[in-house]
């Protein structure tokens, strides 16, 4: 049975080699050691910062805007659950007419934390007595962001022919013809 103190040197408060101030710099790094000394031992988590690079085509975390994570987390035999909500907001471009569109995203997440070693291949890694929740909270932002966002339900789109935005006046262009004509009209050409 392992003991709560900690192994030396586990955290070296005053070296400048290190990476700098890492509760700063990691603000999804939650230690969990207390949490486990006892299995079903359950904590609320509320955290939140910014995570770079967060997108798909067409639609990203806003920059500078935090990811929230809402979080129980509970301790089990085997390691640590998460459950809870990840939000943040985003900005794209709407898949129609170009425009920009923006949303929150809200991805529910029911995950495990486990040791190295543990044999449970889906948890995230639990590192001692501490867990990081930006992994986590990548994916299950990843996943829900929208992949095709659109303005509105009824956007018109852009005029294929000369680009108008047709949300916002209209063209004089005729009416695009049945594609699978315009290959005929290319050899008629010829
Ligand atoms: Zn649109
Ligand atoms: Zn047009």
């Amino acid at each position: 049975m392992r003991t709560e103190s900690g192994p030396p040197g586990a955290t070296a408060p005053t070296d400048s080699t290190a990476e700098g101030p890492r509760r700063a710099a990691r603000p999804f790094v939650v230690q969990v050691a207390g949490l486990r000394k006892v299995a079903g031992t359950t904590r609320g988590e509320v955290r939140q910062g910014v995570i770079d690079g967060l997108g798909v085509v067409g639609v990203v975390v806003s920059e500078g805007s935090p990811v929230v994570a809402d979080l129980e987390l509970s301790s089990y035999p085997g390691g640590i659950s998460a459950v809870g909500t990840f939000s943040a907001p985003w900005v794209g471009e709407c898949r129609r007419c170009g425009g920009p569109v923006s949303g929150t995203v809200t991805a529910a997440v029911r995950e495990r934390y486990a040791p190295d070693g543990s044999g449970d291949e889906d948890a995230y890694p639990l590192n001692g007595g501490e867990l990081d929740l930006e992994p986590l909270a990548r994916d299950a932002v990843l996943l829900e962001l929208p992949l095709a966002p659109l303005c509105s339900e009824d956007c018109l789109g852009l005029c294929p022919q000369c680009g108008t935005n047709w949300n916002e006046s209209t063209c004089g262009c005729a009416p695009a013809g049945d594609p699978r004509w315009s290959a005929l009209d290319s050899l008629r050409d010829l």
